[in-house]
């Protein structure tokens, strides 16, 4: 660690943590220990966790008390994690409709944030003091799994126009402190992408964080371009997000020269899970219990797959209960080599919207459209939108090599997994349109 990177993660950074009234530190110290802790060990901790949390709230937030009272559940009688399914799902729409009676009485340091437009169903909610320190420590340690602290020099390339926002003179000043640097994911010309390029080059940072499409694609056009990133001393691709494909794992990789680590979570589900340098998923599970359901809401067991819904103990001031991210995944059985008892993510398979339905109702994942499209010379890029079980549209960016062959291609090739009779409209554009939050989605289902 250089000895800048110690005054920042020794001094400076607690000291802002400070200021902010943050716990950061100690609770990040806190979980440096915990992850070692054995799987049946941290459970325990869970439940202890689980009954102090969902008192808390039964005494401080309305719609709480009103909710166990009106259930006659009471928190102190929890003796397994499995009494978390007395209590309901608590979805977008529920916290909408109750977002006053949901904020505690007591609440410290309430801050507005919104989410959601990428599957057209936004969310405003809150976050308090105690939340930002546990998801700011949750980070903080995957990091160091990857032997980057704060004060390294980091890239961060991120397109969330809410995050861009906030970009004052306060936080510009911190950026420079803390050797961060945002380039906006929004735009990706040429133009732009000869500037990221030489900053990434001139920063020479141990860290890359964003979007997989956006770090997949700078690597594709400086390797385009013959320039190599490879000597820069790059430790860690950060990519959290999006779902992460293998084409892009691989690309980033190959042209930085350094491991993709895949991040899971979301302003509104808090910091999920981090792969560590062994491969495996951990579940930030101090804080967050992981249940995947199937479509009635049922929790199912380890190894099958549903939605995952999380339940985010350090949100007392606004609380996460049972909330359904919309995401499909796995919980494993196994173990990870690395040693941490820490529970898996096996597997998070995508958005729910990531999925088509074919005309005769079978669910595909999108997967099996976008290979038809990698695979056809020509198409540069593409985005596939199904509109209804009816008409799906692909919308193509192609070069010289495309004809009229490829496009009959794609019409047989989908008709065969989506049906018959299915309508697939193909048409050319110049440039894929990036969702509002400038994250990229291949696959787009409203269905
Ligand atoms: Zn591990």
């Amino acid at each position: 660690m250089s000895l800048y990177t110690k005054l920042v993660s020794n001094i400076l950074f607690p000291l802002h943590e400070n200021l902010k009234k943050h716990s950061t530190v100690s609770v990040r110290d806190q979980m440096e220990k915990t992850q070692w802790l054995t799987a049946d060990k941290i459970k325990q901790q869970q439940i202890e966790r689980l009954q102090q949390f969902l008192e808390d709230i039964g005494q401080n937030v309305p719609y709480y008390r009103d909710l166990f009272k009106e259930k006659g559940f009471d928190p102190q009688a929890i003796q397994s994690l499995k009494d978390l399914q007395q209590l309901p799902i608590t979805g977008k729409p529920e916290i909408r409709a109750n977002s006053d009676a949901l904020k505690a009485g007591d609440a410290v340091g309430l801050a507005r944030f919104n989410t959601g437009g990428s599957s057209g169903e936004p969310l405003i909610f809150y976050i308090g003091n105690k939340r930002v320190s546990h998801d700011v420590a949750a980070k903080w340690r995957a990091t160091r799994w990857w032997d980057v602290n704060i004060g390294d020099p980091e890239i961060v390339v991120w397109g969330s126009p809410i995050e861009l926002g906030s970009q004052d003179r306060v936080r510009q000043i911190r950026d420079t402190l803390f050797r961060t640097e945002l380039l906006p994911a929004f735009e990706m010309s040429s133009e732009k992408l000869d500037g990221f390029i030489r900053i990434i080059r001139a920063k020479r940072p141990k860290m890359l964080f964003g979007y997989p499409s956006a770090l997949a694609h700078i690597a594709g056009y400086a390797e385009e371009q013959g320039i190599s990133m490879n000597d820069l001393g790059i430790k860690v691709a950060f990519v959290t997000s999006e779902r992460l494909y293998d084409h892009q794992r691989e690309k980033i990789e190959a042209v930085f020269g350094c491991p993709v680590a895949n991040g899971y979570g979301g302003r509104d589900a808090g910091f999920i899970a981090h792969q560590c340098p062994a491969g495996g998923m951990h579940i930030t599970s101090e804080d967050i219990i992981v249940e995947i359901v199937d479509k009635k809401g049922n929790v199912l067991p380890e190894g099958e797959s549903g939605e995952i819904v999380v339940t985010h103990m350090a949100t007392r001031d606004f609380p996460f209960v049972r909330y359904p991210t919309g995401d499909i995944g796995t919980l494993s059985s196994e173990s990870c080599s690395c040693g941490r008892g820490l529970p898996l993510l096996k597997e998070i398979q995508g958005r729910t919207t990531d999925f088509v339905i074919a005309k005769d109702g079978t669910i595909l994942h999108g997967l099996a459209l976008i290979y038809v499209l990698r695979d056809l010379p020509g198409v540069a890029s593409f985005k596939i939108i199904q509109e209804s079980l009816d008409l799906t549209r692909v919308l193509i960016l192609c070069d010289d090599q495309y004809c009229e062959s490829s496009e009959e291609t794609i019409r047989q090739e989908f008709k065969k997994r989506l049906g018959n009779d299915v309508e697939i409209s193909v048409e050319q554009v110049d440039e894929i349109p990036k969702e509002k939050s400038g994250k990229f989605r291949y696959v787009v289902s409203r269905v």
